[in-house]
């Protein structure tokens, strides 16, 4: 079945992946991420904004990336927007291909600059070859830069180790169960015990003094979460929770906002075509029912049209 779906997302041309995974993006632009997140903190809603590119091999274009963060942090300090919108980034389009120090200089020279206005950085998580270099990054820099935060995955088998190793640091913690898959060597497969270790894992970052920021959309978890929220009086400053921006979940969120809680979504933008589309496949993998439900609401508008 899994292949067959991953045989008929292989076959969409990118035009057909962009038009039924586009309310997963914030737009082609910063400044069309940036008007996202403002339309979005209307409705109560944080952001995280992600600029998308990932893989960057060559110096210029790693630069390239770094001026568009830059801009980032500019435009939400100057909107005013950092007690609702931080922002994201990736060691892959820092330079990490590049090399280690190049890539924990770049990370620095963005973070110790929204560390300036007070903005907050996130370090995403890509897959298993990125771990240790992520945490190493984070651990060194987390100590200068406090708001700064990083992710942590469930589904390896590392990730209790890692706990272990953030010290005191008081990290601020993403903690999903991780979208890249992974040899079976290294990680689990079963995305119950996955999502099992969500809840255990942010009561044990919390009890450690660290900052949660709990990204599922399955429901079942996020109101087994919010019933500790309530057994243990957990407060908005030790817990978050995070979901992406197009998945449907309004009266979840609605009601995370209403107990006082950030609701936050990740709001990628792409200034290039083929990366929006490498994001808008990885969705359309996770979730092919999407395409479903984008063909339902177009029946559904030419019907009313009709009528
Ligand atoms: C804010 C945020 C940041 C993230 N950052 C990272 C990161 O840095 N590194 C990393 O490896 N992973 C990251 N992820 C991805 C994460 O690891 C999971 O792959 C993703 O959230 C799906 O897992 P789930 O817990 O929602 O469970 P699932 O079982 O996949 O989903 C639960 C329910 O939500 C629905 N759903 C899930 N995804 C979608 C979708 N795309 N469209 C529509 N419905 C959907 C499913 O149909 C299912 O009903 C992030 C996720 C979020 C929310």
């Amino acid at each position: 079945m899994s292949r067959f779906k991953n045989f008929i997302i292989n076959c969409l041309p990118d035009f057909a992946v962009y038009f039924f995974a586009k309310p997963y993006l914030g737009g082609n632009s910063l400044e069309k991420g940036i008007t996202k997140a403002k339309l979005l903190w209307e409705k109560g809603l944080s952001s995280t904004i992600d600029m998308l590119g990932e893989d960057l091999k060559s110096e210029e274009e790693v630069e390239h990336a770094i001026n568009v963060y830059l801009k980032a942090i500019d435009r939400v300090n100057e909107e005013q927007m950092k007690d609702f919108t931080s922002i994201s980034v990736k060691p892959s389009s820092l330079g990490y291909l590049v090399s280690e120090e190049y890539y924990i200089a770049n990370l620095e020279k963005v973070v110790s600059y929204a560390s300036e206005k007070g903005i907050e950085i996130s370090i995403d998580m890509e897959d298993h070859n990125y771990t240790d270099v992520t945490l190493k990054s984070y651990k060194l820099l987390k100590v200068k830069y406090p708001l700064l935060g990083t992710v942590l995955q469930t589904r390896l088998f590392r990730t209790d180790r890692d706990i272990e190793e953030l010290g005191d640091i008081n990290a601020r913690i993403r903690l999903c169960i991780g979208i890249y898959r992974e040899p079976k060597e290294i990680a689990y497969t079963n995305k119950k015990l996955m999502k099992e270790r969500l809840i255990a894992f942010a009561q044990e970052l919390i009890s450690k003094n660290h900052y949660v920021a709990f990204a599922t959309h399955d429901e079942k978890y996020i109101k087994r979460m919010l019933a500790i929220v309530d057994e243990k009086n957990l407060t908005k400053e030790q817990i978050e929770f995070q979901m992406l921006l197009g998945v449907p979940r309004r009266k979840i969120q609605r009601e995370i906002i209403e107990r006082g809680f950030t609701m936050r979504l990740y709001v990628p933008f792409a200034e290039e075509k083929k990366y929006s589309i490498a994001y808008l496949r990885r969705r359309l993998y996770e979730n092919p029912f999407m395409v479903f439900s984008v063909l339902r609401n177009i029946l559904r508008s030419i019907f009313k049209f009709g009528n």
